[in-house]
């Protein structure tokens, strides 16, 4: 407890901008992204998995944000009845907690989907108050139940939007045209990178143009996919470089850790997994032995990013914190 109050007496000292801990680090550093827990839940769960990763010293924490879904309950008539219900509401006031509790930077993710401009302008005046500075700026996907990303009437349909409002808030501009010296926002933008393609664009080429656009708009980082295969990622980096994207790239890790996986990650990411990989899982005939596996994977691939000097291996966590301090042990 006494930890924690002395952290949080200094905790105006953290208030930076992802870029310049990538800037000031000579080493490859570590850092983490936590999902809100599901509505009727507590902070419990995000400090049981941010508590023991802590003495990585990360500098920063990533919060992801999940947009409203439909569910659909039966009526007594027989009837459906359609609702919007947000499941895992709260990732400002996380953010506000984690940067409160540890002294560390949090970072919001910040979709389109969901959120009139107005809506996202109101968001980001929140953020600013509570010195929240960084933020990841992304289109999100399509509510379940629907095939595609509908945007919100009076939203921006991809990211390049959002990262456009940040960057004119940056400025002092605001929707009001009506608004003289408004306060100059200092957002410091990340946006999502794709090393085997975003799944809807037409060819890698265009969708690593849109990710140009992202960055000359005003990103300043960029956070990739998950990947299995380092030779994706450094790939990926080669042809961002090859086309005048020069912002960190930061690698996006999680460890496979259930036989299912092998299916559910490329249905739900749009990646491939490497043969000798699903091999080997498949080939386990016990939960343990597929985690071992995993984590043994994701401890060469880290070695190897670390040795290649990234500027960050980036954790989803996924609630599970053990996972991620086996690995980085072996690593650091
Ligand atoms: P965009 O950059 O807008 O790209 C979306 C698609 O549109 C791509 O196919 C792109 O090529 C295309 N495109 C981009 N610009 C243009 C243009 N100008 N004209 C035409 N086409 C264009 N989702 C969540 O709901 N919550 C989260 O917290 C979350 N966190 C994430 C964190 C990371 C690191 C990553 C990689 C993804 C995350 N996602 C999250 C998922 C993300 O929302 C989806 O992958 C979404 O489908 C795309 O988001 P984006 O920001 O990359 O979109």
């Amino acid at each position: 407890m006494f930890f924690v109050r002395t952290i949080s007496i200094f905790a105006q000292n953290f208030i930076v901008k992802v870029t310049e801990y990538f800037e000031k680090s000579e080493d490859t550093l570590v850092s983490f992204e936590v999902l809100p827990p599901l509505k009727g839940g507590s902070m419990k769960s995000i400090f049981d998995t941010l508590d023991p990763l802590m003495e990585f010293k990360p500098p920063f924490v990533d919060v992801t944000y999940h947009r409203e879904e439909y569910i659909y309950n039966q009526r007594e008539s027989g009837y459906y009845e359609k609702i919007a219900i947000r499941k895992r509401p709260g990732t400002v006031g996380i953010c506000a907690a984690i940067m409160h509790r540890y002294g560390v930077d949090a970072v919001p993710h910040l979709l389109c989907g969901g959120f009139t401009k107005e809506e996202t302008e109101n968001a980001l005046i929140d953020l600013n108050f509570l010195n929240i500075n960084n933020v990841l700026a992304l289109r999100g996907d399509a509510r379940r139940f629907e095939d595609k990303f509908v945007k919100q009437p009076g939203g921006h349909a991809n990211a390049l939007g959002l990262v456009q409002q940040m960057q004119k808030m940056n400025k002092g501009e605001y929707l009001d045209k009506g608004i003289d010296n408004g306060t100059k926002t200092d957002f410091c933008i990340g946006v999502a990178g794709y090393p085997e393609k975003h799944f809807e664009s037409p060819n890698f080429e265009l969708d690593l143009d849109y990710t140009k656009q992202k960055i000359d708009a005003g990103a300043s980082y960029i956070v990739t996919q998950m990947f299995f295969d380092n030779d994706k990622y450094f790939e990926y980096v080669d042809k961002c470089r090859s086309i005048g994207i020069n912002v960190p790239i930061v690698p996006g890790l999680k460890p496979m850790t259930k036989k299912y996986q092998l299916n559910s990650i490329p249905r739900r990411f749009y990646i491939n997994l490497p043969e000798a990989l699903s091999k080997e899982v498949a080939k386990a005939n016990n939960s343990a032995a597929v985690k071992e596996i995993g984590i043994e994977w994701a401890i060469e691939q880290c070695k190897e990013l670390k040795a290649k000097n990234v500027p960050c291996l980036h954790f989803y966590t996924m609630g599970d914190w053990e996972t991620s301090k086996r690995i980085i042990e072996k690593v650091f």
